[in-house]
């Protein structure tokens, strides 16, 4: 049992090694061309992303066929119309009020203010965002063959449900390919866990990367947006969530946090939701007690469409650079934001750096110079990783009250402190 334990507390260490060795590389060393390049970008480039691809081939396979067995295990059409709408409804609901809270915060304490332009800005080219009409249409595959290639959630989540689907209309043949799925997706679970064994050295190298490139001076200057940023996420976090789990899902949020721990480590390292999606399943499943039937919906689509953390920065960010080029925004600008915040989160990927498209969506819309991101952008990365933690918090939040209202959610699982713990690799010995 201790070696059960000590699998999430050495990814905690690791993390915590990585983030003190990066940020010593990068007061001490940035210019050692030994460290920089054998270490910085070599070794812990390598191993850190070839993690990150470890955790990334999961995604596809494991989405599709625990998807395949959540729908075949509702069982029934309504029921799957019942959680999608559900879920919806809450994503959208969750990401409203993390907006609303950042410009609340972000209006009353207007960071920006008295900001001098004297430090030097990145320029920031924004990439072409897509018009939200594509969002919609975009999200039926032209081709699911690409869909699956390119790893894209929606387009996947809507082929695999509508499979799902015709396999329940078809009987017998739908059931012996809902009983392989079903063995594929506990193989897959399984490889989950192989991958994670390599976790501590994977997050330990992600890290150091990071913090070697990060490091803390750049916060200096923007001490105030950066401030801010982090204020509401830890409102929405500790306030927002938790209150939403008490009520409607009746769930203790202590136990929560703790259970949702190694996601958390997950999602921070990799700056990624979408990458996190098979640990986020797998604390969600196993250790939280959600069954598989609402988990394997809420989860890969709440890593596309919904992202609180991305949403909070966005408001923060939209008043600060207006509050940096005096530029009044009025009551219907602020609307505006609102609702283009929540179009742009459902539109694009969780994947690191997307929060800073999205957000040249909203100046677009509201007309904010777009360049203004090129200030907040030498601190993004850093708020990105906060900011993903944030997000997955939110797709399990409203996966617990979707389960909580569906009867899936397993309480005993839930109060049990041992249950679905990270377990160490244990290779099978081959039989004799
Ligand atoms: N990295 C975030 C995520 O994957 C998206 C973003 O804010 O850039 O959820």
């Amino acid at each position: 049992m201790s070696k059960k334990i000590s699998l999430t507390t050495k990814i905690l260490i690791a993390m915590s090694l990585g983030l003190i060795l990066g940020s010593l590389i990068n007061i001490f060393a940035p210019d050692q061309a030994i460290i920089q390049n054998y270490f910085v970008h070599g070794l812990f480039h390598v191993i850190g992303s070839a993690f990150i691809n470890a955790l990334k081939m999961l995604v596809v396979p494991l989405v599709t066929f625990s998807l395949i067995c959540g729908v075949c295990g509702i069982g029934d059409i309504s029921a799957l119309g019942r959680i999608g709408l559900k879920s919806m409804l809450l994503y959208i609901l969750t990401t409203g009020i993390a907006i609303t809270l950042a410009l609340a915060v972000a209006i009353t304490v207007a960071p920006g203010k008295d900001f001098t332009q004297q430090q030097q800005t990145t320029e920031f080219v924004a990439k072409a965002s897509p018009p939200i009409t594509d969002v919609f249409i975009n999200i039926i595959p032209g081709n699911p063959v690409e869909a699956f290639a390119q790893g894209n959630m929606l387009q996947i989540i809507f082929f695999v449900i509508l499979f799902a689907i015709a396999m329940l209309m078809t009987g017998d043949i739908g059931r012996q390919l809902a009983d392989t799925a079903e063995k594929l997706n506990e193989v897959m679970m399984q490889v989950v866990t192989l991958v994670m064994d390599f976790a501590p050295i994977g997050v330990f190298c992600l890290m150091t990367k990071t913090f070697s490139e990060q490091g803390f001076a750049l916060i200096v200057p923007m001490i105030g947006y950066f401030s801010v940023v982090i204020l509401c996420l830890l409102l929405h976090a500790l306030g927002t969530f938790p209150l939403f789990l008490s009520f409607f899902a009746k769930l203790n949020p202590l136990i929560f946090f703790r259970k949702m721990r190694p996601a958390h480590i997950f999602a921070f390292s990799t700056a990624s939701s979408n990458a996190t999606i098979p640990v986020t399943l797998q604390a969600l499943e196993k250790r939280i007690g959600v069954n598989n039937t609402t988990a394997a919906f809420t989860v890969p689509l709440g890593a596309t469409i919904n992202m609180d953390g991305t949403a909070i920065m966005q408001g923060v960010a939209t008043v600060f650079i207006a509050n940096v080029y005096q530029i009044d925004l009025g009551l219907t600008q602020y609307i505006t934001i609102i609702g283009m915040s929540i179009l742009a989160s459902i539109g694009t990927a969780g994947v690191p750096g997307v929060g800073l498209i999205m957000l040249a969506m909203v100046f677009n819309q509201v007309g904010l110079p777009v360049e203004g991101i090129g200030l907040i952008l030498g601190v993004d990365r850093l708020l990105d990783m906060l900011r993903t933690v944030v997000n997955i918090t939110g797709d399990a939040t409203v996966t617990c009250i979707v389960a909580r209202g569906e009867n899936t959610l397993d309480d005993a699982i839930f109060n049990d402190p041992e249950a679905g713990m990270i377990a160490e690799l244990h290779l099978p010995h081959r039989a004799r």
